[in-house]
């Protein structure tokens, strides 16, 4: 019985699945490398939402949205092993940003009023 690197659960019958957490392993090299076979779905949304975030700046809800996405969609990448973590880092980073910026240029007005 094989078991599951990242969760510690037990392997499916074949070895390739993980019953407990569902992530796929690639035997084929036999190295037990994590496959990670379908982009996050989320991941595009996020990254979408923090680069438009960082064009409107001064719309600070969407940057909340954006950080809300992408975190959500960085925890499913871990937990389904799914591709994308970059693209969700990157609306994290943008929507981090712009929410900055925001926050910025609202205590600037608010000086100037
Ligand atoms: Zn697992």
């Amino acid at each position: 019985m094989n078991f599951c690197v990242r969760c510690g659960g037990k392997m499916n019958e074949t070895g390739d699945v993980c019953t407990q957490c569902g992530i796929r392993y690639d035997l084929t090299n036999n190295t037990g490398k994590i496959v990670r076979t379908k982009t996050n779905g989320l991941s595009v949304a996020g990254m979408i939402t923090g680069l438009i975030s960082l064009v409107f700046s001064m719309w600070g809800l969407i940057s909340v949205i954006a950080i809300i996405i992408s975190s959500v969609s960085r925890k499913q990448i871990e937990e389904y092993g799914e591709k994308g973590d970059g693209m969700a880092v990157t609306g994290l980073c943008c929507g981090i940003v712009s929410l900055i910026l925001y926050v910025l240029v609202l205590t600037i007005q608010g000086c100037v009023v």
